[in-house]
């Protein structure tokens, strides 16, 4: 006799009640501090913004300053990355500890709150006095000793949802944050990898839904990063307002001085101009979703 088998689900009601997701599921409201300017999941949508690598002290000085003067408040720059291929151009080369120099500078001069990803635990106690809240990237989502060992310092942490996994396994790697005592978490949606045809660089989609759907299961703060999803910086825009209307708490948007020379990536970050009018845009559609 062929048995009727219950469809399985992806995160279903007994998986909840059953505790596999003990704290992330509690409907208690999470706003996590940053630092007195800076909490995200209290209504306010924080924009983090910046290029992809920390590349040179002029470049971060001059974007660092560039966002100070529209008033954006949290500067991204990484001095440490996992690339996709191993060969890198001879122009590029993580800035390492001078780049945490450089950050150091604009976080004092401009009052800026940093973002950064650790990708080994090495560089942790180097990164501590300057990075005030820790990526950890979308290969690094399932690299549970990184995960623990970062959320153990109770530092802020930014979880990237890997572009190949389900919601489940995202808050399955946040329970490893918070299993260690470490509250300050903010999950990102950041596009997953999925056959599409909208044009031969785009290598992920937005997974809008997904927002809704964290929102349903867990009170932790949600961002997206319509940059790393499209990698295509005219699309940005509309991913940014797309994900304020879903109610997201913030948002990284990459932004470069002049992003075709940008060493990383150069399809995907804004240009100043461009990033201005986005900010104000992304500002007003915020307002108005307020009372949604
Ligand atoms: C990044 O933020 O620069 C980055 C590499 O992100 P992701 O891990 O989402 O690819
Ligand atoms: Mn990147």
């Amino acid at each position: 006799m062929i048995q009727n088998k219950k469809p399985t689900k992806d995160i279903s009601k007994d998986d909840i009640e059953n505790k596999l997701y003990k704290v992330c599921s509690k409907r208690s409201k999470r706003v996590v501090k940053i630092n007195n300017r800076i909490s995200f999941g209290n209504g306010d949508l924080n924009i983090i913004a910046g290029p992809n690598g920390v590349e040179s002290r002029k470049l971060i000085h001059k974007t660092a300053s560039f966002l100070n003067s529209i008033g954006v408040k949290i500067l991204r720059g990484h001095v440490f990355k996992p690339l996709t291929f191993p060969y890198r151009s001879s122009q590029y080369s993580e800035s390492g500890v001078k780049g945490l120099e450089w950050l150091k500078e604009v976080k004092s001069e401009y009052k800026m709150t940093i973002v950064s990803e650790i990708t080994e635990m090495q560089y942790f106690d180097k990164m501590l006095e300057t990075i005030d809240i820790f990526q950890i990237g979308t290969r690094n989502m399932q690299n549970f000793e990184l995960v623990r060992e970062v959320a153990r310092s109770k530092k802020p942490i930014i979880l990237k949802r890997h572009f190949g996994s389900s919601l489940r396994d995202l808050l399955g790697a946040a329970e490893h944050i918070l299993y260690e005592g470490n509250y300050k978490l903010i999950l990102c949606e950041r596009g997953i990898s999925a056959p599409h045809t909208h044009r031969e660089t785009s290598r992920y989609l937005l997974d809008i839904q997904a927002i809704p759907a964290l929102k349903e299961l867990t009170n932790f703060p949600i961002i997206s990063d319509p940059s790393h999803a499209s990698f295509w910086a005219p699309w940005v825009p509309s991913l940014a307002y797309a994900s304020v209307a879903a109610g997201v708490d913030g948002l990284i948007i990459e932004t470069h001085p002049n992003p075709s020379k940008s060493k990383v990536d150069p399809l995907q970050p804004l240009n100043f101009n461009v990033f201005k009018k986005v900010h104000k845009n992304i500002k007003s559609l915020h307002k108005l979703t307020e009372k949604f």
